[in-house]
């Protein structure tokens, strides 16, 4: 495997020839093509992780994207391929700026992942890949603005749960075609499950629930190759976090759905870990896999305006409280008396070492607004069921309630200009002030959430929960009946957010309306209704 010590001297060292010639060069015993047929750049490409100074730009060769054969991930065989990137100043890719060389790694499906520097902050850059024949599409990417510069506005949309199978990525492509400087993916990027034939729209390519690495690969191949999704990635960088379904429902760290042994869950986790990799464009300095561990927390900060925390709810999180074998390990709901451990202060939805890092954050950001962009919804939800006590549910924030009073309560503390959180998991809009105590009404109000709906999967009849909201008065917003996505303008003053919603996921022309606005001003936390 290669080391960044050694990819960046062979990336130094080629960069002449690639310049003369893009071409497909292979390393080691010499120059040879490894496909026959077939598009390599199939999948597209895609750029994240933003910096004042570059992004991460991210392809992978697959010229037979769904590959049945696991030894031949994407059609590809053999070892490392070298292959050319260029970065424009312009959309035509006249005014070449930079012309390098990364490594699309074996070990990794053939991914590349060029850790780019040295460009000027704040501007558009456009990038396209070469190797052998074949030019990559073109892609448009974003530096940020130096911390701490002026910036007077940023764009940026959040999406989460785009299950294939339940529809069409409409939202994706209504999104690219707002111009967003920024994307934000939540979670549920894929389902490893398989639906049952009537709650289908199309289906996964092989059939089968994904549990190891080929079949993890193909997944994210299958939603890659779908043309809006190419669309978005193609159209602006993103930061990614990963809800549960990138490996199985309802995982919670270690422990699986059905709490398997961890040793066996682990495994499998490994392999969806290695494939989330394998096609993000994610920092590999910081992301690249670590056995069955990948680190994906990380902070990016636009300029004087907006500073992101991106976490990772599942990774690190305490088993889901109170499991009673042989029924689900995954969300239940329970009442104080029959599950005192929910409550029990030593659990984590963050891992300590997780909570630590973002609480440093919140007392040292600078950013006028703060923005923790994350999995699940971290309003409380209580639920009166049978008329007995209220019930929660062990699989959000509400089975880690400690651990979000400890977060609340951090965030209040250190007086973090501006707090907003946003989430996915619901299949739902919520709107929603984050009280530092939920069940007192006089409690401050620390920050505000949007939860944004699933791009096409299915959600719980409305009732199911429109009627506990009389007992949730914090919850300002729901709607559970609509797909789509929510779109951000931020400017120093006021924080705009647009819940986007498509016509019908289940039609791939569908079309775009504005279900609501939410404004919210500077240094008032709640969000108001425009
Ligand atoms: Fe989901
Ligand atoms: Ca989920």
């Amino acid at each position: 495997m290669l080391t960044r010590r050694s990819f960046v001297r062979i990336a130094g060292g080629s960069v002449g020839l690639l310049v003369a010639a893009p071409a497909l060069v292979g390393l080691g015993a010499g120059a040879r093509t490894r496909w026959t047929a077939g598009d390599p750049f199939s999948l597209g490409v895609a750029s994240g992780s933003p910096a004042a100074d570059g992004f991460v730009l991210w392809t992978r060769l697959a010229p037979d994207p769904l590959s049945p054969d696991p030894a031949a991930p994407g059609g590809m065989t053999g070892g490392d391929v070298e292959i050319a990137y260029e970065i424009a100043a312009d959309p035509a890719m006249r005014e070449i700026v930079r012309r390098g060389s990364a490594v699309a790694e074996a070990a990794f499906a053939h991914s590349v992942h060029a850790e780019i520097a040295g460009l000027a902050p704040d501007r558009p850059y456009w990038y396209r890949f070469h190797a052998g024949e074949a030019a990559s599409p073109i892609g448009r990417s974003r530096t940020a603005p130096r911390p701490g510069a002026p910036l007077d506005r940023l764009r940026f949309g959040f999406v989460s749960c785009s299950n294939y199978e339940e529809g069409y990525f409409s939202a994706y492509r209504h999104l690219a075609d707002e111009d967003p400087d920024l994307v934000l993916f939540l979670g549920d990027y894929i389902y490893e499950y398989v639906n049952p034939h009537d709650g289908r729209v199309r289906a996964h390519s092989d059939g089968v629930e994904a549990s190891t690495l080929g079949t993890y690969r193909n997944r994210y191949a299958q939603y890659r190759l779908d043309p809006d999704l190419q669309r978005l990635h193609a159209a602006a960088p993103c930061l990614v976090t990963w809800d549960d379904h990138e490996v199985q429902n309802d995982y919670a760290g270690e422990w699986s759905e059905s709490f398997d042994e961890p040793e066996v869950f682990l495994e499998r986790r490994r392999a969806a870990y290695r494939a989330f990799y394998e096609h993000m464009p994610v920092r590999p300095s910081l992301s690249r896999p670590n056995g069955d561990r990948m680190r994906i927390y990380d902070r990016f900060t636009y300029g004087d305006l907006a500073e992101f925390s991106l976490i990772d709810g599942r990774q690190y999180r305490s088993r889901a409280a109170c499991y009673i074998p042989p029924f689900g390990g995954g969300g239940h709901l329970e009442n104080d008396a029959s599950c005192p451990e929910r409550r029990d202060p030593m659990r984590t939805m963050l891992g300590m070492p997780q909570e630590a890092w973002l609480y440093n954050g919140f007392a040292r950001t600078k950013a006028r607004w703060n923005v923790i962009a994350q999995n699940m919804m971290m309003a409380q939800f209580k639920e009166r069921q049978g008329g007995g006590d209220f019930k929660f549910s062990t699989e959000d924030w509400n089975g880690y309630p400690e651990s979000r009073a400890r977060l609340l309560r951090q965030l209040h503390d250190s007086r973090a200009a501006n707090p907003v959180v946003l989430s996915g998991d619901m299949h739902a809009y919520w709107t929603s002030d984050l009280r530092l105590d939920f069940d007192n009404p006089d409690s401050p109000i620390v920050g505000t959430e949007f939860v944004t709906t699933s791009v096409t999967s299915g959600c719980p009849p409305y009732e199911d929960y429109a009627r506990h909201l009389p007992d949730n008065p914090h919850i300002r917003y729901f709607e559970s009946r609509k797909r789509g996505y929510a779109m951000v303008d931020l400017t120093p003053r006021l924080m705009t957010t647009k819940l986007q919603t498509v016509s019908d996921a289940t039609n791939p022309d569908a079309t775009l309306a504005t279900l609501e606005t939410f404004v919210i001003e500077d240094g008032r936390a709640g969000a108001i209704g425009a």
